[in-house]
């Protein structure tokens, strides 16, 4: 029997250990991928840190996988072996509750995620339900593509959110924000980027990166802005935004996405011509990465390539 590779985590603190399996078999419905790429990014770190409700234990952590499909299970006609997907955060959704039928499955009342409560992307293979994979653009390699599905998505579904303004405030300069930027500035819009205060090095990397102010979050502002999206999971930032909008402004808190964001952002990013900044990882190294992203060592995205 085939065998597989993955970094498991058997109870939350704890350091990933790397496991041999048999490569599982996809069920009705589901897919068997070969994973080329996952990105890391800070929800991992909470599964690990125990700071989540109730995941399975033990678990494969990761939810920015991007892969080939190797198996097909029965009923499974919109993908076939060999294409490349994507597959994100949102793994399942019950399609019956009340936020399921009112087109809120992001809201869903008993979904399952990936790398939370069905197992995920640091490793060779994956599972997952066919309906919430993602066919990829050939635009960029697999891992520039890894961080797309989770900060690239969440950042989408923010901007959405905070309307049409021309002036656009990103409080917290991650993985989310570095992807955001790019699509902002190509749309033309101005972008004002606010970092940890004396961040430099962020507030360069936001300015290359096309942003029209950098600074740190503790300053006002040139002038108004339309809208601001808060990424850094900080309260704080969220007076900082509300003073730094104008009147009717809108202020826009990151979240879960459903499928048809993911659509949207996988036909715009691709024509954006969206670079991520990353860096590699071998699976192995896992839990480096996650101490890195943890320690804020990172510019961009980390990425495990197994
Ligand atoms: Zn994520
Ligand atoms: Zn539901």
């Amino acid at each position: 029997m085939p065998r597989m590779h993955a970094m498991v985590l058997d109870r939350p603190r704890t350091l990933l250990v790397m496991r041999e399996r048999p490569v599982p078999r996809p069920g009705p419905g589901e897919v068997l991928v070969e994973v080329k790429a996952c990105g890391v990014c800070r929800t991992d770190l909470h599964v690990v840190d125990g700071e989540l409700p109730d995941p399975k234990m033990p678990i494969v952590p990761g939810h920015e996988i991007v892969g080939r499909i190797a198996a097909i299970g029965e009923g499974v006609s919109a993908l076939a072996v060999g294409a490349r997907v994507g597959i994100p955060w949102l793994g399942w959704t019950c399609g019956a509750c009340s936020y399921c039928r009112s087109g809120r499955e992001n809201l869903c009342d008993r979904p399952l995620f990936t790398g939370y409560t069905r197992d995920g992307g640091f490793a060779t293979h994956a599972l997952a339900d066919a309906r919430y994979c993602f066919a990829l653009p050939h635009a960029a390699d697999d891992a520039g593509v890894a961080p797309w599905l989770c900060a690239g998505l969440i950042g989408w579904r923010s901007y959405r959110m905070a309307g049409e303004g021309e002036r656009l405030g990103i409080y917290g300069f991650g993985a989310a924000a570095h992807l955001l930027v790019q699509v902002a500035v190509w749309q033309g819009r101005k972008i004002y980027a606010f970092t940890r205060p004396g961040d430099t090095a962020a507030q360069r990397f936001a300015r290359n990166l096309g942003a029209n102010w950098a600074g740190g979050s503790d300053e006002a502002p040139p002038e108004p802005l339309d809208a601001a999206i808060i990424f850094a999971p900080i309260g704080a930032l969220v007076p900082a935004a509300l003073k730094a909008v104008k009147k009717g402004g809108r202020v826009v808190c990151g979240g879960i996405l459903t499928r048809e964001d993911a659509r949207e952002f996988l036909d715009v990013a691709p024509r954006a011509r969206l670079r991520s900044e990353i860096t590699r990882y071998p699976l192995a190294k896992a839990n480096e990465a996650l101490s890195d992203l943890r320690g804020g060592r990172l510019q961009g995205a980390a990425v495990l390539v197994p």
